[in-house]
């Protein structure tokens, strides 16, 4: 994937930082372009408390913030997240000075995930950790686009006995901890960037987790994005029907009665298709971010919503004993579980999700 530098990264602070990181990218076949609309990906580098924000016009490119911070992370959310939003960023790399040797670097995601890289190493080894940090959204392709249908069958309008299994398992969740708490984007973000991040990301807020029910062999009920999952009632609006994968407009094909304003289904369609296709015994998938001891987990932390992650679970799906009942990790961010419905999830695994992700 081509890449490209904005912002202050000729700066003294910076400048040592930039040139490590483009020497350890190209040596890893990444080509650096000056032309920013010709990158796929940009790292954006700025100095501590300015975000400038990248806007870009296609959804496909993905964008780094490099920045510094004082002092380590002690609060995730109120130090790192407004960061990460007010710089429209799909991952934070903070700087932040250590004892002897180079700055620790702290990561940060959407969803969450917080992992840092040693300062201590040596500056080889340094570099190369931090490109293994980088390399997923190097390395991957969102599939965010919803092409909307509104034709679904009249008797479907009000949902049915999957949609009810689906708003019964948001309620689970809720009762259960599991939903994060919300998170007021409103508090960092301009109207107009909150659009743009709605646009670019396919999230209407910042709300985590999504479920999902089979319908037919080609369909399946989902959650919508940005919504709050412990009340899943309306259709078109909170809960979606996936009917495919465009592959060659690279987007989900969404169903919803006539007359709805529909939102985006969750991003993480992708993946739920993926796995639905490959297994016609799967009736139900949960995506929480929580965790469950002991289960396999994705090699990379590959952004949510892409082609690299719904391929990374499917593999392991496709290993498990029962891929119909199956818990798969997913890297420094959470589960996904497969099973014959959402109930029977819940009485599976339900009470043994434990809230913290390990960021190892
Ligand atoms: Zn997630």
């Amino acid at each position: 994937m081509d890449f490209t530098f904005t912002g202050t990264h000729a700066d003294r602070d910076f400048g040592w930082f930039g040139r490590g990181l483009r020497e350890v990218m190209e040596s890893h076949g990444h080509r650096f372009v000056e032309d920013a609309e010709a990158a796929r990906l940009i790292l954006n580098f700025f100095p501590l408390g300015r975000p400038k924000p990248v806007r870009r016009h296609a959804s496909a490119i993905f964008v780094c913030s490099v920045t510094e911070f004082p002092t380590p992370f002690t609060s995730l959310l109120s130090q790192g997240y407004p960061i990460l939003l007010r710089s429209l960023a799909n991952l934070v790399v903070g700087m932040v000075p250590s004892e002897n040797g180079d700055p620790d670097v702290h990561f940060l995601t959407p969803e969450q995930g917080h992992y840092q890289v040693s300062g201590k190493l040596p500056r080889g080894r340094y570099f190369e950790e931090i490109y293994s940090r980088i390399r997923p959204l190097a390395n991957s392709t969102l599939v965010i686009d919803n092409f909307y249908e509104g034709d679904l069958p009249e008797a479907l309008w009000e949902g049915d006995e999957h949609t009810a299994s689906i708003r019964r398992a948001g309620r689970r969740l809720n009762g259960l901890d599991l939903l994060p708490a919300p998170f007021r984007v409103e508090d960092h973000l301009s109207p107009r960037d909150i659009r743009h991040i709605k646009r670019l990301y396919g999230i209407g807020g910042l709300s985590y987790g999504n479920i999902s029910a089979r319908y037919d062999d080609e369909w399946f009920w989902m959650s919508a994005s940005g919504v709050d999952k412990s009340n899943l009632a309306e259709i078109g609006r909170h809960i979606l029907m996936v009917k495919g994968y465009d592959a060659e407009r690279n987007g989900m094909v969404v169903g919803h009665p006539p007359g709805v304003e529909p939102n985006r289904v969750s991003v993480d369609a992708i993946e739920h298709w993926m796995v639905y296709r490959e297994h016609p015994s799967v009736g139900a998938i949960m995506h929480v971010h929580g965790w469950l001891d002991g289960v396999p987990s994705t090699e990379f932390n590959y952004p949510c919503g892409t082609r690299e992650l719904g391929q990374a679970v499917a593999d392991i799906v496709r290993e498990a004993e029962d891929p119909a009942r199956c818990v798969v990790g997913l890297k420094n961010h959470g589960l996904t579980i497969t099973g014959a419905s959402l109930d029977e999830i819940f009485d599976r695994v339900g009470d043994r999700i434990v809230k913290h992700v390990p960021m190892d």
